[in-house]
């Protein structure tokens, strides 16, 4: 119970027992002075009666005849009863108790009241004769109009107080009777009262506090029943729009977490409201970071720059921005909206893309084709000088044509040889569907060495191939072979007079395939870059080979669109060993 309810009841008890208490003593007192008035009423009558019986003499004389002694005498009919005859003055010469008194009694109220004139007087208190209670009642004795004597009759009161008594408990009883009645109706009345408070407070607070829980009250009472139909229907709406709200959050948050886009809310206060794991990543920032001040957090003085002038503008930017060297010089396309809420409350959102990689392919496109174009141009430039010259003339004489005939068709070899492998190397794997054969590698070795027996007969190179014959590896033959084809033309064109080429496959966890010579070897620096396109170590020497800078692009786009890798392993003047691994199937 509530501890208001107790006060209630509390107080209800307090004020019935003040009620009942206070209706007590009314009754008591106006019982006890009806009751009064009616002994006053008897003593007058009786006073009265014996006043007609005695003549004034006996007040003036204070002397009785033989009759009258014997009539005052015996005219008490109850000893609680006392008779007392006074002159005109209040002076006792007869009292019915003690004979001898003879005192003067004009100062009590009753004998004052008569003295002073009145019809009669009355008076309640203790007698100092008696040292009891007694009510007084006082008559004047006149003769022609005068005052002779006074005649006063008193009674002790407790005579009643039996009859009281036995009243009052009859009045306690009914009193009390009534009032537990009253008290019990009240308590009934409180009780219904707070019944909704009893039964619907604690499931408003478990509304509160489990939401997404509905409850329901079932309680048989008709004065609340509706009251409690409506907190049944409040408790099951809450939890459908709870469940509802909390899934739409779940799917809110999951799809920021894994957007790959980054987002932040600044609030009012320049705190982080809220950031995705993207803007986390982006801007390198801890996951604590929300609920602190973005000028804390964000490391990027562009970027705070820009929040502070969204802020302070209450505009919105967009704008591509590059993050500091600290944060991977990192190219973002940002975002930021004011969003004004009610009264002076807002939010900043930030969204931020990262273009870094879009640049980075839009320069390397751009790189390959003025590649593509310088390379290009060279032999095609060739092939026009010699042209115009033959047309010029130079065609008429024999020798001079055929020395520029063979070396425009070697021009146009290279400019062959280049468009073959730009082409091979924008070729998709994804989008061009090759199936699988079987390799028998010894003899697919064989045939690309065959290819180059001229250059190798020339450098008198010992070539050997230490994979078994019979080893068979199935993949898709038209990637396979421009890898195994450029690393051995590769091994041929640096390796010098009299070396050793030796050409490795077989199967460890995975399939390899390995090319080493001990040519002249590529530096650490160099190894970094050789796999990038048209990249070579000595332009010079490579054109002069017929090399392009592709070959190793394509080595490695190859294997990685076959699933592998390719390391090297080179040192300068010593030799290349270059291993492909691919999946085993
Ligand atoms: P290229 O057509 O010029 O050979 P590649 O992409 O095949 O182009 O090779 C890039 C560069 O790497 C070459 O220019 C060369 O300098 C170097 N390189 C490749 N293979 C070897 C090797 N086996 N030994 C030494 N240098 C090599």
């Amino acid at each position: 119970m509530k501890k208001r309810q107790r006060f209630e009841y509390l107080l209800v008890i307090l004020m019935m027992l003040a009620l009942f208490v206070g209706s007590i003593f009314l009754t008591n007192y106006f019982f006890r002075k009806e009751l009064l008035t009616q002994q006053e009423e008897y003593l007058q009558k009786k006073a009265t009666l014996l006043l007609d019986q005695l003549s004034p003499e006996v007040f003036t004389q204070q002397a009785f005849t033989s009759q009258e002694k014997t009539l005052v005498d015996h005219y008490l009919t109850d000893e609680n009863e006392r008779l007392s005859l006074m002159n005109n003055t209040g002076d006792i010469f007869y009292d019915s108790v003690d004979t001898r008194l003879h005192d003067s009694r004009k100062n009590r109220p009753e004998i004052k009241a008569v003295l002073s004139g009145a019809d009669f007087g009355s008076a309640l208190r203790k007698s100092a004769t008696l040292n009891k209670e007694l009510l007084y009642l006082a008559l004047p004795v006149k003769k022609n109009g005068d005052l002779v004597g006074i005649i006063r009759m008193s009674e002790e009161t407790t005579q009643f107080s039996s009859s009281i008594q036995s009243f009052k408990r009859y009045i306690l009883l009914t009193l009390g009777i009534l009032f537990i009645i009253i008290t019990g109706f009240v308590f009934v009345l409180l009780q219904q009262k707070n019944e909704p408070l009893v039964t619907v407070l604690p499931v408003l607070k478990k509304i509160v506090k489990y939401p997404d829980e509905a409850r329901s009250i079932i309680q048989d009472s008709p004065e609340w029943n509706e009251l409690y139909q409506t907190v049944n229907l409040i408790s099951q709406q809450m939890s459908q729009t709870y469940l509802a709200y909390t899934s739409t959050e779940e799917q809110f948050h999951a799809l920021l977490d894994e957007l790959m886009i980054g987002v932040f809310i600044i609030d009012v206060e320049g705190k982080l409201q809220l950031v995705n794991p993207k803007m986390l990543d982006i801007l390198n920032i801890q996951p604590d970071a929300v609920g602190k001040d973005y000028f804390d957090v964000i490391e990027e003085p562009a970027l705070i720059h820009l929040i502070h002038q969204v802020i302070t503008e209450k505009t919105t930017l967009h704008q591509e921005i590059s993050l500091a060297e600290s944060l991977n010089e990192t190219i973002l396309d940002m975002s930021l909206r004011f969003i004004e809420e009610n009264g002076n409350n807002y939010q900043v959102l930030g969204i931020a893309y990262d273009l870094t990689r879009v640049r980075q392919l839009e320069k390397m496109q751009k790189d390959f084709v003025s590649n593509v174009s310088h390379e290009l141009k060279t032999p095609v430039t060739s092939l026009l000088g010699f042209t115009e010259t033959l047309l010029d003339g130079a065609k008429d004489d024999p020798e001079t044509l055929t020395q520029f005939l063979q070396i425009m068709e070697k021009d146009a070899l290279r400019l062959q040889q280049l468009i073959q492998e730009i082409l091979q190397l924008s070729r998709d794997g994804k989008n061009i569907t090759y199936d699988d054969q079987i390799i028998e590698l010894f003899p697919f070795t064989e045939e690309i060495l065959r290819s180059y027996r001229k250059t190798i007969k020339e450098k008198n190179l010992t070539i050997q191939i230490s994979g078994s014959k019979h080893i068979t590896y199935t993949t898709k033959y038209e990637l396979f072979y421009p890898i195994a084809k450029n690393l051995i033309e590769n091994a041929v064109q640096y390796s010098q007079i009299d070396e050793t080429i030796t050409i490795d496959f077989g199967f460890t966890d995975r399939f390899y395939f390995m090319v080493k010579d001990t040519g002249i070897g590529i530096s650490q620096e160099d190894q970094e870059r050789i796999f990038e396109r048209f990249y070579r170590v000595d332009k010079a020497r490579s054109r002069h080979s017929g090399g392009t800078g592709l070959g190793l692009s394509i080595v490695q786009n190859y294997t990685e669109l076959l699933g592998g890798k390719v390391t090297i392993d080179s040192h300068l003047g010593l030799g290349t060993t270059f291993t492909v691994y691919l999946p085993k199937k």
